[in-house]
């Protein structure tokens, strides 16, 4: 499926300069997010994940559904304050400050095997917290999955040696 023709493109959001790759449409016609939650699971039918684990916000929309089709259970990373109950935290520096993700303390098991999912990787900043989060818990990530891949701004050098898999890639 062409997905690239139903992303869309907001110029200056949520800053100036910065043009945003917004999935919603794709997310909102039922043909195209069965189709790209079908292919983003594809890879893993037959491998041993334990655990899917989203990235706030959108990681949550595309995970949850993947880790339904391959069987296992789903985890959310969130924002710091956001989760009930015993919390392991990972502050992470950001282009201008620090930002901290959280997630619930016993989600991951020593040695799950763990396929991270979110919706766009740019810097990898951020899959690289959460990757550095699962591994505190003593998890396994396999992969990092997303719909959108930015190229050029060292994403993936950030996340190796765990390798990345894109449905989308843009320069
Ligand atoms: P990174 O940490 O620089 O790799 O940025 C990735 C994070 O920022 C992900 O959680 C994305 O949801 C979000 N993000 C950055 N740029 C975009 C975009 O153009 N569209 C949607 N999400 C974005």
């Amino acid at each position: 499926m062409d997905f690239d023709k139903i992303v869309g493109r907001v110029q200056d959001f949520p800053k100036k300069g910065i043009l945003f790759y917004d999935l919603m449409p794709v997310f909102q016609d039922p043909v195209s997010f069965r189709a790209l939650i079908a292919e983003m699971a594809k890879p893993y039918l037959s491998d041993s994940i334990k655990k899917v684990v989203g990235i706030e916000a959108r990681g949550f929309i595309l995970g949850a559904p993947i880790a339904d089709r391959i069987g296992a259970g789903f985890v959310p990373v969130r924002k710091k304050g956001k989760l009930p109950g015993e919390v392991s935290s990972l502050s992470y520096q950001l282009e201008y400050g620090t930002d901290t993700i959280e997630v619930q303390a016993g989600a991951i098991k020593p040695g799950d095997k763990v396929l991270l999912v979110d919706d766009l990787l740019a810097t990898g900043g951020t899959a690289r917290a959460a990757i550095d989060l699962i591994k505190k818990q003593g998890g396994e990530v396999l992969c990092v999955s997303v719909a959108i891949e930015l190229t050029g701004i060292g994403g993936r050098e950030r996340v190796a040696p765990v390798p990345i898999k894109s449905i989308l890639v843009y320069p």
